[in-house]
């Protein structure tokens, strides 16, 4: 499954959300026998149509989507170098399909900050200067080779022009996700083999104090500062109190802040988004249950998402908007309105689709 890496300058709260995602285990409370890495949280996206398909259904359960979170240690500067854990850094970036960077925004004497001063500016561009670093090395090391390669084979052209378009952005001290070069869309697929840390998607969480939590005026001030990147807004020791509490516990703690649900809830929301994520759900009296899918994914593709079977399998789905399923009240209401459709192969999912596959086995 795809995942998203939290990265972060030493003592700017990464452990202690850390922490607080991995006590909200979704996967822990429904999949008792699946293993969980340790460095690794999983984090369900709330899902209000969940609880209402259950209702229909009288599901037994509710399974919503997961986002994995990788917690990647060692980012300090000259990581890029070698230093400290910079290779082992660099390789678990790079196997994460997001990068979601922890900034510190709170004000703490008693904790130390590594250079000294809490800037959020300063620690974005310090973690990115890495990053771009990192990726100047890997384009340094292939494009004399391509240039030579190019004289001959004229049809690498178009590459050599991309990584050079790449490199400039970069030398420039830009990512190549600000610059719109994104994994996954047709403008980084000429550096794709490349695998450069910065067409990742990132995202940024800003761990704050609490009354920031609520100062639109801040949160805009920080938002321009990362851009298109989105920011979300935390705070972490928060967070680890939420996640001792029962929910009815922790939705008086939040009103007391002002704030309208827990922050990893936004951040997995968001994480997903940014993933280039979306879901399609299911139901039966077991359970409702919200299944990940690539947004554009057709309905074969989601079909294996259950089971590789089902894929090879697929004959057709038949696909329930929730919306009117939520009208007709039951499937056979749906039915009988004509409100279910019978969608083939090259149907491409949408959101909300309620979906059950017709396959061969
Ligand atoms: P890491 O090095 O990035 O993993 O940071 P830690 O999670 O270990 O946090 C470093 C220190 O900052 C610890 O003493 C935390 O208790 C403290 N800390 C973390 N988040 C907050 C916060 O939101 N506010 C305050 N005041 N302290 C925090």
């Amino acid at each position: 499954s795809l995942t998203i890496g939290i990265v972060g300058l030493p003592n700017v709260g990464k452990s202690t959300l850390f922490n607080a995602l991995t006590k909200n285990d979704v996967l822990a409370a429904n999949y008792p026998f699946a293993t969980i890495e340790p460095n690794v949280g999983v984090v369900g996206v709330p899902d209000a149509r969940l609880a209402k398909l259950a209702e229909i259904f009288s599901s037994q359960k509710i399974l919503p989507a997961t986002v994995d979170f990788v917690d990647i240690a060692g980012i300090v500067k000259g990581a890029s170098e070698g230093e400290g854990l910079g290779n082992k850094f660099l390789a678990n970036i790079r196997e994460s399909d997001a990068i979601c960077q922890v900034i510190r925004a709170f004000k703490d004497e008693n904790v130390v900050h590594v250079d000294g001063k809490v800037s959020p500016k300063d620690d974005i561009e310090t973690i990115n200067t890495e990053l771009i670093l990192a990726d100047l090395q890997t384009i340094e090391k292939v494009l004399p080779r391509l240039q030579r390669e190019s004289r001959i084979k004229k049809d690498i052209g178009p590459k050599v022009a991309a990584v050079e378009a790449a490199q400039e952005i970069l030398e420039k001290g830009d990512t190549l996700f600000s610059a719109g070069i994104v994994q996954g869309s047709g403008n980084e697929e000429l550096l794709h083999d490349l695998h450069l840390l910065t067409t990742k998607p990132f995202l940024y969480v800003f761990n704050v104090d609490e009354d920031e939590l609520v100062d639109e005026d801040f949160k805009v001030e920080q938002r321009a500062l990362v851009a298109p990147a989105e920011a979300i807004f935390l705070n972490a020791k928060l967070e680890a109190d939420l996640a001792e509490l029962d929910e009815e516990e922790a939705m008086e703690l939040l009103e007391s802040v002002g704030v309208e649900e827990p922050g990893m809830t936004t951040l997995a929301r968001v994480g997903f988004d940014t993933l280039g994520l979306q879901t399609y759900l299911t139901a039966g009296p077991k359970e409702s249950r919200a299944w990940t899918i690539k947004k554009g994914a057709t309905a074969p593709e989601a079909a294996g998402v259950i089971h590789t079977d089902f894929q090879k399998g697929f004959i057709k789905a038949e696909v329930i908007s929730f919306a009117d399923l939520v009208e007709m009240g039951s499937v056979a209401e749906a039915r009988s309105k004509g409100k279910a459709r019978m969608e083939g192969k090259d149907y491409v999912m949408q959101d909300g689709d309620v979906v059950e596959f017709r396959f061969n086995v």
